[in-house]
C-alpha cells in the first residue's frame, strides 16, 4: 500500500513522502479513499494514529482539483473548515495542511483565541481556502463579519468528543447553521458517547465508518510501571529517575497548573531544564516550550492533560505521570504520547496514597495491574494516611469554560468519574452521564469562558 495507491495527486504524494512517510497508516488508507469519493464520514481515531493527514490529504486533493469560487463582498470563501477542541490542535493541523500542501496553490489560515483578533482579521482579507479554527474565535469573527463561511464545501469536526467535553456544543451548532446545506461532512472522534452519536445522526448522511485500534494503555510499545512513593519524596523520586536513568525528553503531567509551575520550577533548582505548559500560558510561550523540548533543548516538559491535548511529539521515549488524573481515560491518553509509531516508549507513575483509587480506576479501564516497583531510598510510608486531592487550581475542564466555577465545583476528594466520561468505541456506556454544567448555561456566558477564542 503506498499513498500514489490511494489516488492522491503527485504533488501531494511528493510532500508526504519528503517528509518521510512511506506507508499510510491504517486510518489514511480508509479515510483517503472514503474524504476522496466525497461522501460523509465517521471516523474513531484518536492522536497518534496518523488521522490528521487521513483528512487533511484528501482535501487536500479534492480543493486542487476544483476551481476556486470567485470572491464576494471582498471576502475569500472558505472551502474547507477544521474545528478543533484546542489552539494546540488548530495549530498542528495548519501547520500539516501547509506542509503535506506545499506544492500546491491553496492557502490556509490557523485561527485561535487568546491573540490579537486584528492580524487575523487581516489575513481574512486575502485568500484562505482552509480554515483551522477553534469554535469561540471563529464565532467571534461571524459576529464582526469578518469571515464568510458560505462555500465551505468540507466541515471537519476534529477531536468532536473534546469538543463537546469542553462544552463547545452550542457553538458548533451556530457554526453549523452559517454553512451551505449542501457539503461533505468528517467527524472524528476518540469516543463515541450518545451525546457524539446524536452530533453525527444530525450532521452525517451516510457516512463511512471507520474505526482504528484504540490506542491504549495494553499497546505493548508501552512499559508501564508505577513507583509508590510519599506525597511529598515524589520530587526527589522523579529528579533521581531523571539522572540516575539519563532520561531525555520526559513529558510529566500534573493535575493542576499550579502544580505544574511549581514542579518545573524545583526540577530547575534540581539542574534539570524544565519548563511548563498549560493554559494560562501564553501562545507564545507554549510554542517556545514545545519547541525546545522537540529539538532537545528543554529535557523537560511538564503539562496539564488539556495543555497536553493535540501535542505532536513522535517517538516520545518517556511519560512521566507526576500525579495521577482524576479520570481514569486522561491516563490513556497521557500514555498514549509514548510509543509511537512502533517505537519503544516508557510510561511510570509515581503514585502516593492519595491516589490509590485513581490507580484502581485506571487499572479497572485498561483491565491490567500495573507492575509496582519501589526504589531503594523512596520507600512510602505504610502507616501514611491519604489526604484528600486538591483540584482547585484544574484547568478547564469538561462541560465548562473558566469562570464557570466549574473546577471549584469538582474540588474535594471524590476523585472518580467527571460528567460526560465516555466508553471506547464500540464499548457499552458504563452508566448514565453525568450533568453537564455548560450545558445549561446561557451560551454567552459560556462563550466569554472559553479558552480557545
Ligand atoms: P496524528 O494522529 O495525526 O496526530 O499523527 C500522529 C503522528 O504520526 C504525527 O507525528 C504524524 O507526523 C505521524 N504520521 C502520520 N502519518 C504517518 C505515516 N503514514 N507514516 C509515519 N508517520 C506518520
Amino acid at each position: 500500500m503506498s499513498f500514489a495507491n490511494l489516488g492522491l495527486s503527485e504533488a501531494i504524494v511528493r510532500a508526504v513522502t519528503e517528509r518521510g512517510y512511506t506507508t499510510p497508516t491504517p486510518i489514511q488508507a480508509q479515510a483517503i479513499p472514503a474524504v476522496l469519493s466525497g461522501g460523509d464520514l465517521l471516523a474513531g481515531a484518536q492522536t497518534g494514529t496518523g488521522k490528521t493527514a487521513g483528512f487533511v490529504l484528501p482535501i487536500l486533493q479534492r480543493l486542487s482539483q476544483e476551481p476556486r469560487p470567485a470572491a464576494a463582498h471582498g471576502k475569500a470563501p472558505i472551502r474547507a473548515l477544521v474545528l478543533t477542541p484546542t489552539r494546540e490542535l488548530a495549530a498542528q493541523v495548519e501547520e500539516s495542511v501547509r506542509e503535506y500542501g506545499k506544492h500546491l496553490r491553496l492557502h490556509s489560515m490557523v485561527m485561535f483565541g487568546g491573540v490579537n483578533i486584528n492580524p487575523q482579521m487581516q489575513k481574512l482579507r486575502g485568500q484562505i481556502d482552509i480554515l483551522v479554527a477553534t469554535p469561540g474565535r471563529l464565532l467571534d469573527h461571524v459576529q464582526q463579519k469578518t469571515v464568510d463561511l458560505a462555500h465551505v464545501e468540507i466541515l471537519v469536526l476534529d477531536e468532536a468528543d473534546r469538543m463537546l467535553d469542553m462544552g463547545f456544543i452550542r457553538d458548533i451548532k451556530k457554526i453549523l447553521a452559517l454553512l451551505p446545506k449542501k457539503r461533505q461532512n468528517l467527524l472524528f472522534s476518540a469516543t463515541f458517547s450518545d451525546e457524539i452519536k446524536a452530533l453525527a445522526d444530525g450532521l452525517l448522511d451516510k457516512p463511512a465508518l471507520i474505526e482504528v485500534a484504540r490506542r491504549n494503555a495494553t499497546a505493548d510499545t508501552v512499559a508501564q510501571k508505577v513507583y509508590p512513593v510519599d506525597r511529598d519524596k515524589k520530587r526527589q523520586l522523579l529528579t533521581h529517575l531523571i539522572q540516575e536513568k539519563q532520561w531525555f525528553q520526559v513529558l510529566v503531567f500534573t493535575r493542576t497548573k499550579h502544580g505544574a509551575n511549581r514542579l518545573a520550577e524545583q526540577l530547575l533548582k534540581d539542574g534539570i531544564t524544565a519548563m511548563a505548559i498549560h493554559g494560562n500560558k501564553s501562545q507564545a510561550a507554549r510554542t517556545r516550550a514545545l519547541a525546545e523540548f522537540k529539538t532537545g533543548k528543554l529535557q523537560v516538559l511538564v503539562a496539564t492533560d488539556i495543555a497536553a491535548r493535540g501535542i505532536d511529539i513522535t517517538e516520545l521515549p518517556h511519560v512521566v505521570n507526576y500525579e495521577l488524573p482524576n479520570v481514569p481515560e486522561d491516563y490513556v491518553h497521557r500514555i498514549g504520547r509514548t510509543g509511537r509509531a512502533g517505537c519503544e516508549g516508557e510510561a511510570v507513575s509515581l503514585v502516593c496514597v492519595d491516589e490509590h483509587k485513581f490507580l484502581a480506576d485506571i487499572e479497572r479501564l485498561i483491565k491490567r495491574k500495573l507492575p509496582r516497583e519501589v526504589v531503594p531510598g523512596f520507600e512510602p510510608d505504610p502507616n501514611a494516611r491519604p489526604e484528600p486531592i486538591q483540584l482547585r487550581s484544574q484547568e478547564h475542564r469538561p462541560g465548562g469554560g473558566r469562570g464557570h466555577g466549574q473546577a471549584g465545583s469538582r474540588t474535594g476528594s471524590q476523585p472518580a468519574g467527571r460528567p460526560g466520561s465516555k466508553p471506547a468505541l464500540g464499548g457499552g456506556r458504563s452508566g448514565p452521564a453525568g450533568p453537564k454544567p455548560a450545558a445549561a448555561k446561557p451560551s454567552s456566558m459560556h462563550r466569554s469562558g472559553g479558552r480557545n477564542r
